[in-house]
């Protein structure tokens, strides 16, 4: 049987699988068809997974209001798994985000022990201006945590919400931990929500692009984002097997409950602390059928047209209607549906006084190795490639890096080598060859024995030279742009 060779698989996607089941994040492949022009590390799966991206995605397709969020915590070189970050904001900001990019002096002052002033060095120095060299726009915003009162008056806030036990639960925190470290944390899930704050646009779905060790973050902030809102939407399932959706208020004004239930189309409930929804109707689902309504009257009309599509959909046999349609309409109603009833809330909710965060979402990407295999480590100059390494020092230790190739030459052409072990290989895949062919190619031919390890290297040991050679230059030219950008330092 002719197996299909597949340019981008790797080991280590087997062990991160492992993340889907145990976090519950979701594989990211399946989401490719819904995004546009994807991004090189999405196609190659460096990006393997997400939550809640499909929002991302939807907003980057309709043009609707998103943003995407990350921060830096100042602790020493600014290195190609940085940039790893540094292309995803960018790539999101292209495509219409509002992009926040927080640099975490709070951490680095309470985990590292470092002076502000180190901070705002390291800070400036090492990741704001290889953020711009890479293609940032000034219409982002750059802050150091301490600088920003918004952040830190809602890290306080969040504080009300989280306790020893869980935070211990979710870090290891100890008796010894101090109390800085753990307002630092607070202060990480305050950036994360940060850009649904009203005086940024309120409520929006915020993608944060991580490694996968950086989920717990990210899970703390979800829940967090849950317990500050006024209300929470639950699905629910009637004892005759319907489903339907419940907007619980534990402590919300009675009369934030009776707007909602004014504002939402369909067939509602009021109880004393929630509403049911039990009805509502759907943009998209009506679409599908050719039938448009204007976005004001969206929701006025809402309940009649899709009730008769719904009939229609009950009704029709196949082959008018498959069952598989069927299924597809109707999930895709109870998405749309929710989706409607967040933005409701949502409003009602910052109208009466309180937050309405939508979770965040996220994409995991996976690690960069160390160039000589195993973990790169800051203490181990040769592991990693700083972006501000000398040139010709880069394509050195990209000369010097481990391969996946067979000790002997002989070996190599009958045995072929392992690309998937192979360190060139994967600054390769990772950074520096832009064609998905000529990577194919490579691998390929690695692969059957007829590459050997000598002409990767010397191809990427120049490409490394050419592309730190440009970023250097474009660093300097963004030392001198520096006054352009929004950047809030410490006062
Ligand atoms: S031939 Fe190239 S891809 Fe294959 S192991 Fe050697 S360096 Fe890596």
């Amino acid at each position: 049987m002719h197996t299909k060779l597949d340019p981008w698989s790797s080991s280590d996607i087997t062990d991160y699988s492992k993340l889907f089941e145990e976090f519950g994040i979701s594989p990211f492949e399946n989401l490719l068809p819904e995004i546009p022009s994807p991004h090189t590390y999405m196609r190659r799966r460096v990006i393997f997974g997400h939550r809640d991206y499909e929002q991302i995605a939807e907003a980057m397709r309709s043009g609707a209001p998103f943003s995407v969020m990350d921060g830096f915590m100042p602790s020493g070189k600014v290195h190609l798994g940085h940039k790893m970050v540094m292309d995803q904001i960018i790539w999101h900001q292209e495509r219409g985000a509002s992009a926040f990019v927080g640099i975490a002096d709070r951490e680095a002052f309470s985990v590292r022990g470092f002076s502000w002033q180190k901070c705002r060095e390291i800070g400036v120095e090492e990741y704001i201006l290889s953020l711009i060299a890479l293609g940032f726009k000034p219409d982002g915003l750059i802050y150091f945590q301490s600088g920003c009162k918004s952040v830190k008056d809602l890290a306080f806030e969040l504080g009300v919400k989280v306790n020893f036990s869980e935070l211990s639960a979710i870090y290891g925190f100890s008796g010894e931990t101090n109390l800085s470290h753990m307002l630092s944390v607070a202060t990480q899930a305050a950036d994360i929500l940060q850009p649904q704050l009203d005086e940024f646009g309120g409520t929006k779905p915020v993608v944060v692009p991580v490694g996968p060790d950086q989920d717990p973050h990210l899970r703390l902030t979800r829940g967090l984002a849950g317990k500050m809102n006024m209300f929470r939407i639950e699905e629910r399932e009637t004892s005759e097997g319907w489903k339907y959706l419940s907007i619980r208020g534990k402590g919300a004004p009675k009369e934030a409950l009776q707007e909602l239930k004014k504002r939402i189309p369909g067939k509602v409930k009021l109880y004393e602390e929630h509403i049911d929804v039990l009805q509502t109707p759907d943009s998209a689902f009506l679409e599908r059928f050719g039938l448009q309504i204007s976005q004001p009257e969206k929701r006025k009309y809402f309940m009649t047209q899709i009730q008769e599509i719904a009939k229609f959909a009950n009704e029709a046999k196949p082959p008018e209607f498959s069952e598989y349609e069927k299924y597809f309409v109707f999930r895709k109603i109870w998405k749309t549906t929710r989706k409607v009833l967040e933005e409701i809330v949502a409003e009602v909710a910052a109208e009466f006084g309180s937050y309405a965060f939508m979770p965040p979402a996220s994409t995991y990407h996976r690690f960069m190795s160390g160039l000589q295999g195993g973990k790169m480590s800051s203490s181990a100059p040769d592991s990693y490639i700083a972006l501000t390494d000398d040139p010709k020092e880069g394509a050195k230790k990209v000369k010097k890096a481990k391969t996946g190739g067979c000790v002997t030459l002989e070996e190599q052409k009958k045995l072929g080598g392992k690309p998937d072990e192979c360190s060139v290989f994967e600054l390769m895949l990772f950074h520096l060859l832009e064609k998905d062919e000529e990577l194919l190619e490579i691998r390929q031919e690695c692969i059957s024995g007829t590459r050997m390890c000598g002409s990767c290297k010397q191809l990427a040991a120049e490409k490394m030279y050419e592309f730190l050679k440009d970023h250097q230059e474009k660093r300097e030219l963004a030392r001198e742009q520096l006054n352009e950008y929004n950047i809030v330092y410490k006062n």
